[in-house]
């Protein structure tokens, strides 16, 4: 969802092309599609993509294929439909979906592990973590899009040592490196869907920060699972990567034999051939003296979401299993993606061991977990020799101090790319 930067235009979808943005709202009104792909570009002229998600994947399949055949060179349509893009640098975004309703898992078997050790040194993992697709119900109204600023949370906490909480600013703001997809053309109430059905309810995949307070968390989590330290903000990149273009990218999804093998529900021949995907994520960090100083972001963790331990079409299986019924623009969150290795965790928790060991930065700063101005940049991309590279453009957000000035931006002109353009 786009909009030339500083307008009152409405937003309307648009499609990358390269270093541009084609209008769908224009395309429509060239009146050149019809049929299921005329379809899909009307839905896309709305101010939000939920109808188009609604049509389901086989409309913004057809999309695709018309605007690929149009925009090829000498297509008779070629000429109408390049007066139809925009220049990425002249637009600005909003969030892609109306959403009701926010679930986000914890589909890092190695995150988990990590995590786990501080609380259950001798068993990390909960007796269900390879069972079960864990997630918890998140807040759908504190979801911005890339490019959003977003204040200190204050809570209620205890002190080590201390006889009774007290409110404050938190003190332990953290990141969470996350890939999300939405739904589309969701279930009935009581009718779940299959495993087999469950991948092509999932309407693309985006880069997602989970933003959260560690301090909180550890107070209270327990027994109902976080709430106030996973509420306050949640930042999604504005581009959405359909399946079929990540479809060069697909590898198998193997459960070690060591594993309990997933339940019938969750298992499906064609997810254990190609369930997978390798997808490059890496997450920069850019203080207050960095920006001043023209420095570029440092790099604090590269992973890949092949390391993931459930499936997205797995995670939203086991969602609507026993009836639930998730709707068109509904995100799903993958949860932190950390890898194997210390450097390959996506969160600073986990790559500061729980603030006890610095992280060092590219100039002679630390960080043990994120101080104000400081601004947090994901990145993906799926890259080999023998097909395109895709990008998956930013997802950016900037932690402010605890006292906002009253009129202080909601989004600060940070330049859409803070680091070398992977
Ligand atoms: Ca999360």
């Amino acid at each position: 969802m786009f909009q030339r930067r500083g307008t009152s235009e409405s937003f309307r979808g648009g499609v990358a092309i390269s270093d541009c943005v084609l209008d769908l709202d224009a395309v429509a009104k060239l009146g050149l599609l019809s049929g299921v792909s005329g379809a899909a570009v009307q839905a896309a002229t709305q101010g939000k993509l939920n109808t188009s998600m609604a049509l389901g994947n086989a409309a913004g399949s057809a999309l695709r294929v018309a605007l690929s055949s149009a925009l090829h060179v000498g297509a008779s349509e070629q000429t109408e439909l390049q007066a139809c893009l925009v220049p990425q640098s002249e637009v600005e975004y909003d969030v892609t979906a109306r959403i009701g309703d926010y679930n986000d898992f914890y589909t890092s078997v190695h995150h988990a592990t990590h995590n786990g050790k501080k609380f259950r040194p001798d068993n990390p993992l909960s007796p269900y973590y390879k069972w079960v697709p864990i997630g918890y119900h998140g807040y759908s109204s504190s979801i911005g899009v890339s490019g959003e600023c977003f204040q200190r949370p204050q809570h209620q906490t205890l002190a080590p040592g201390a006889a009774e909480p007290v409110l404050m600013p938190s003190k332990r703001v953290d990141l969470e490196l996350e890939l999300g997809v939405f739904v589309c053309s969701g279930n009935a109430l009581g009718q779940p869907v299959s495993i087999a059905e469950a991948e092509d309810r999932v309407f693309g995949f985006y880069l997602l920060n989970d933003w959260s307070e560690r301090d909180v968390q550890a107070w209270e989590y327990q027994p109902l699972g976080p709430f106030l330290s996973k509420n306050f903000a949640t930042t999604i990149a504005p581009w959405i990567l359909n399946l079929e273009a990540l479809a060069p990218y697909r590898l198998p999804f193997t459960r070690s034999t060591d594993d309990p093998q997933p339940l019938p529900y969750l298992d499906l021949d064609a997810n254990r051939a190609q369930g997978s995907i390798e997808i490059q994520l890496k997450v920069g960090l850019l203080t207050i003296r960095m920006k001043s100083t023209g420095e570029l972001a440092t790099t604090i963790c590269r992973t890949s979401y092949r390391h993931a331990y459930w499936t997205f079409a797995q995670m939203l299986m086991h969602h609507c299993v026993n009836g639930c019924n998730p709707q068109p623009g509904d995100p799903l969150g993958s949860g932190i993606l950390s890898g194997p290795m210390l450097d390959q965790a996506g969160a600073l928790i986990e790559l500061t061991q729980s603030g006890k060991n610095p992280l060092q930065l590219s100039n002679d700063e630390s960080r043990m977990y994120l101080e104000d101005g400081d601004t947090v940049q994901l990145k993906g991309w799926c890259e080999k020799s023998d097909a395109v590279r895709i990008g998956f453009g930013d997802c950016i957000g900037t932690l402010f101090g605890a006292l906002r000035a009253e009129g202080a931006p909601h989004a600060l002109d940070v330049p859409a790319t803070i680091g070398p353009n992977e």
